[in-house]
């Protein structure tokens, strides 16, 4: 393409996919994934415990509690926000060299963390997901069945305060068809 200028519309940024646990953000990021594999998703740090299935480096970089620290304490998170008693975080370097590279990125975060890019990087463009009604949510909460009653109940609290922060948000999909929000979502991210 030589030197002609890249339009703004269709320049590599970063997207910001957040909202309640459970509303199916990585469903959603999943499905769009297998479609578009060029899309490429910031694997974050957590001190979660792996459930059934997650693998080391693809869901998550599962870290203990002294390697968050250091994680933290060098600089290496981009942000970070602790979730229902466990931290998560998105390391900065594997970020800023693919928006350096021109390509666009995707974070699939907590709220807390939403806000944090947002101060951080204003040019961010945060999306929100959003349930279909709050019984649904509950209902997707509840049936997970990997959690003990104790955890859910405490995602329950969170998400009743995350979904109160949607006028935040520069873009709300709401969650009705995953095929639809993941479609949605591809075509936010902006990718050409
Ligand atoms: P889960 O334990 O269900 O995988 O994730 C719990 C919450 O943490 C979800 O809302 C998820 O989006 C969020 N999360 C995952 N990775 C990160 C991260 O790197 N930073 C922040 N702030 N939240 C994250």
């Amino acid at each position: 393409r030589g030197t002609t200028p890249v339009p703004p519309d269709v320049r590599p940024r970063l997207t910001v996919l957040s909202g309640p646990s459970g509303v199916g953000k990585s469903t959603v990021v999943a499905h769009m994934r297998k479609e578009h594999p060029e899309v490429w998703l910031s694997v974050s740090a957590t001190t979660r415990k792996p459930r059934p299935g997650e693998k080391h480096g693809v869901h998550y970089f599962f870290v203990t509690d002294d390697e968050m620290d250091k994680l933290i304490a060098n600089g290496e998170l981009l942000e970070w926000a602790e979730f229902a008693g466990n931290r998560y975080g998105t390391p900065r370097a594997a970020v800023q060299e693919r928006l350096e590279a021109g390509e666009p990125v995707l974070l699939e975060i907590d709220l807390q963390g939403a806000r944090l890019v947002r101060e951080s990087m204003p040019e961010a463009q945060l999306v929100f997901l959003a349930p279909p009604s709050w019984e649904e949510l509950v209902r997707r909460l509840t049936g997970r069945g990997t959690e003990p009653p104790e955890v859910i109940e405490r995602r329950l609290e969170a998400a009743k305060i995350e979904l109160a922060a949607e006028p935040e948000f520069d873009t709300t999909l709401v969650n009705t068809s995953v095929e639809d929000v993941a479609r949605e979502l591809l075509a936010l991210t902006n990718v050409v």
